[in-house]
């Protein structure tokens, strides 16, 4: 609850893959609905998982698009999807010709062959069965929601074609997931990019809320799979968000907040499940109370590779980071961390980039661009982000840090203090990950 909430009319909600998995699910959907007339737009992801070991509808679809493109043909997986549609209406007792729309959607999907056509039929299809659950119009993102040649998210455009096709309509389903790019061809967001999908709408409808659902009561201190029971956290700021998101606490896609930062619109995490439970506000600046708390959350990422390389006056050799950087340029990787000392610096890069050679390809590049006295690598690192706009304030926060993972026997192998000081990052050995991720959450969570 922020100052001036009351004043909320239009509140723009995503459901996630969990709230959409079936019949009853969508039902809960309805009934949060229903329950307050401000929540006029919604957007849906494509069925998630019903019980653990099931399949996501968005991973059938990908597998879809495999079987077209080696076969000419949609194969078992396909099946698959066409069922749980099929089940999902008969749960709901619907009145919907689901039967054409999946022939269609599976011609299509032959004609287009296309892995992000395939994948976004799962929003698609889930949108349409919404809509006629709810009674309102439907908008296909396809019209709405478009990609420029450099595949970035066209603004302008999709604002102000999404702000038409919703004028008039004091309620409608709009899919996530996807757009369509500048040749008119369908295209994704990265993986769970619906909440990407919800953030636009939101900026589109002038909303005075963007409400999350999902399946967990709000946005946790760290990640529920490895601590458990966290606590919530009651409010974080959108650079807060950005750095926690990034880092691995993947309850809402990195890139939500782009679209709602500039029209200052807060973000709800909610559960479909418990739909009474507060949530988290992630709040923009204007709206924003400091909470007192040293460090608002704690998330990571598991492998790294470290590129650490070691010369004598490396400060004083001017364009020596120039040189470095061309070699990354060259080879088209981006990089996560750059921490450096006088006579050092290293390079934190996703480890997936640098495979199949790459890697080596690098430090031959490097060695014969700067003939640095030291080159060594350190590969499967995790990283771990300790995130909050306390950590400034309060004296001592990293000796606090330290301290825990030191008790815990866990050697730090890399340190980086963000510029913004709103975080410390701290890279481990992959195996130490989750060690790391408990003892740092006791230190600053559970009270001794
Ligand atoms: P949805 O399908 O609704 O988009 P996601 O699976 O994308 O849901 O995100 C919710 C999940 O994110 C939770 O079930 C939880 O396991 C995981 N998660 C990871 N880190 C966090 C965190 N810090 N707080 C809450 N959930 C987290
Ligand atoms: N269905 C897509 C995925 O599984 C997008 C989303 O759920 O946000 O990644
Ligand atoms: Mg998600």
């Amino acid at each position: 609850m922020w100052k001036g909430e009351k004043s909320v009319m239009i509140k723009v909600c995503k459901f996630g893959g969990t709230s959409m998995a079936d019949g009853t699910n969508l039902l809960r959907v309805k009934a949060i609905l229903d329950s307050d007339e401000a929540r006029r737009y919604v957007v849906v992801s494509a069925p998630g998982k019903r019980f653990g070991g099931d399949i996501k509808i968005t991973d059938l679809l990908y597998e879809t698009a495999k079987d077209v493109r080696e076969t000419g043909r949609t194969g078992e997986a396909f099946e698959k999807v066409k069922d749980r549609f099929r089940g999902i209406v008969r749960e709901l007792n619907l009145d919907f010709d689901i039967e054409t729309l999946l022939l269609g959607t599976e011609g299509e999907i032959l004609r287009e062959n296309s892995e992000d056509f395939a994948a976004s039929r799962g929003e698609y299809l889930s949108g349409r069965v919404m809509a006629a659950l709810l009674g309102i119009p439907f908008i296909d993102a396809r019209a709405v929601v478009k990609f420029d040649a450099a595949g970035k998210l066209d603004g302008e455009r999709t604002f102000s074609l999404l702000r038409e096709a919703l004028k008039g309509k004091p309620r409608a389903v709009v899919a996530g997931f996807y757009g369509e790019d500048y040749r008119g061809k369908v295209k994704t967001f990265s993986r769970g990019g619906s909440d990407i999908s919800g953030a636009i709408v939101a900026r589109a409808a002038g909303a005075d809320l963007y409400e999350n659902w999902t399946d967990v009561s709000g946005f946790l201190a760290c990640d529920p799979r490895i601590v458990p029971s966290p606590a919530r956290i009651t409010a974080l700021s959108y650079k807060e968000l950005r750095e926690l998101s990034y880092m691995g606490a993947d309850v809402l896609h990195s890139e939500s907040i782009f679209p709602v930062r500039e029209a200052d619109i807060p973000i709800r995490i909610k559960n479909t499940f418990r739909p009474e439970d507060e949530g988290t506000d992630i709040l923009p600046t204007s709206k924003y109370r400091f909470t007192g708390r040293t460090v608002t959350g704690i998330a990571g990422k598991k492998n790294f590779t470290v590129i650490f390389i070691e010369k004598s006056l490396m400060n004083a050799e001017i364009g020596f980071t120039h040189k470095v950087l061309g070699v990354l340029f060259k080879h088209n990787i981006s990089f996560e961390h750059m921490p450096s000392g006088i006579d050092t610096m290293s390079f934190v890069i996703d480890s997936e980039q640098l495979k199949n050679g790459v890697l080596e390809e690098i430090c031959e590049d490097i060695k014969a661009a700067v003939s640095p006295n030291n080159l060594r690598i350190y590969d499967d690192i995790a990283l771990i982000a300790v995130v909050g706009h306390g950590m400034s304030r309060n004296v001592g926060t990293s000796a606090r840090l330290f301290g825990a993972i030191a008790g815990a026997g866990i050697n730090v192998r890399m340190i980086d203090q963000g510029s913004s000081e709103l975080n410390i990052i701290v890279g481990v050995d992959n195996e130490n990950y989750e060690r790391t991720l408990k003892a740092v959450y006791d230190e600053f969570f559970t009270e001794a």
